[in-house]
């Protein structure tokens, strides 16, 4: 289980344009939801718990920002240049963030 992450991610749902290509690369990460955009996820076979930044259970855009596993940097990253609509967006690891994240 990953205990430390170096990176976060999150996805400005207003420029996604819904062709999936994120969850292609990266399946632990991205998710797609049922209106046709996707958002970013964790799961508990990494963190010890399941969150998908959806908007419902869990916030998303700025708000909804996952946790990146250290073991899927690469493909993270990757998926961030593949993206189409240049929305996928990393950032540093921030405690505070974690915690403004109500879950
Ligand atoms: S690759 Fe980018 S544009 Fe495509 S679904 Fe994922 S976040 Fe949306």
């Amino acid at each position: 289980m990953a205990e430390a992450t170096k990176l976060m991610v999150w996805i400005d749902q207003d420029l996604c344009t819904g062709d999936g290509i994120c969850e292609e690369i990266a399946p632990d990460v991205f998710h797609g939801r049922d209106d046709g955009l996707w958002v970013v996820k964790e799961e508990a076979s990494i963190f010890g718990k399941s969150i998908i930044f959806d908007g419902e259970a869990a916030p998303d855009g700025a708000r909804g920002v996952a946790r990146v596993p250290d073991d899927q940097v690469d493909i993270v990253v990757e998926a961030a240049e593949e993206c189409p609509g240049e929305c996928i967006m990393i950032e540093p690891y921030d405690e505070a963030i974690v915690a403004d994240r109500g879950v």
